[in-house]
């Protein structure tokens, strides 16, 4: 039996000190819920306040991303030891704002090396997770156009194998994959519960024939895309769905936590 999950992804958004704020309210908000686990990744610089804010709370502390070097001259850069260093217990890798040339991302020419993330990084920065012992979130997803040409089922496998590839299954157990079509994050278009249930099927099945059997048992596939109070309820009801990545509503005390309860 695979306990709810959602993990709320602030992004590029908020203060330290507005944070906080949004970190003790959520606290709050959600009381004692045993049965559903709740994680935050907020932006670096507020890791530490709202780690503060959550001691003695069941919230994981998150990460929105990591380099998979452990150390050196890589200016800009934080490894996965200095995320457990500070208390990150999950980490996002792979999300399409950070990958490549994703047709939502509409930034010049010229600045497209800075989201140049590849299957072949996301798989290391995995490994530097695992290594740590820190839970990685893996977003997979097809753009607009790549569900047009009807190739979502492909483009969502060679994520899956490449970023898996040479990966101990019995590290990944508490991993967890997200299933993020690009063109309904931050658009408030949400995939149809029955799609988004095929397709998070079709992940588990992947990491069936990936990993192993018990991995795709254990562990939890998440649909993250535009979630809000109005549609979590009927998403987190199917049976391969086990909880959301939330961008835009997770920055609402009250909104995320009316989400968590639906879980
Ligand atoms: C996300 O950032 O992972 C996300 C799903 O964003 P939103 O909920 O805003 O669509």
């Amino acid at each position: 039996m695979r306990n709810k999950l959602v993990v709320g992804n602030w992004k590029m958004n908020l203060t330290v000190a507005e944070a906080s704020a949004t970190v003790e309210a959520l606290v709050r908000q959600l009381g004692h819920r045993p049965d559903v686990e709740v994680g935050i990744c907020p932006p670096y610089l507020s890791i530490a306040r709202v780690r503060d804010a959550i001691r003695g709370t069941p919230i994981k502390l998150g990460a929105q991303d990591v380099f998979w070097v452990d150390s050196g001259a890589f200016t800009g850069k934080v490894s996965a030891s200095m995320l457990r260093d500070v208390g990150v217990q999950i980490c996002i890798v792979g999300h399409s704002e950070t990958r490549g040339k994703f047709g939502k991302l509409e930034v010049p020419e010229h600045t497209l090396g800075h989201f140049a993330e590849t299957d072949e990084t996301v798989n290391l920065k995995l490994k530097a997770l695992l290594y740590q012992s820190i839970d990685p979130i893996l977003c997979v997803g097809e753009t607009l156009a790549e569900r047009e040409a009807g190739d979502t089922d492909k483009v969502i496998g060679d994520q899956l194998r490449t970023a898996l590839r040479d990966i101990d299954p019995d590290e990944l157990f508490s991993g967890v994959v997200a299933y993020e079509p690009v063109w309904a994050i931050g658009t408030g278009q949400t995939c149809d519960c029955a799609e988004a249930e095929r397709v998070c099927k079709l992940i588990r099945d992947n990491l069936g024939e990936t990993l192993s059997a018990e991995a795709a048992a254990q562990m939890r596939v998440l649909y993250g895309g535009s979630v809000k109070a109005s549609n979590s309820a009927e998403l987190f009801a199917q049976p391969n769905i086990d909880g959301g990545l939330v961008g835009g509503a997770s920055l609402n005390a009250e909104e995320f936590a009316r989400i968590v309860m639906t879980a």
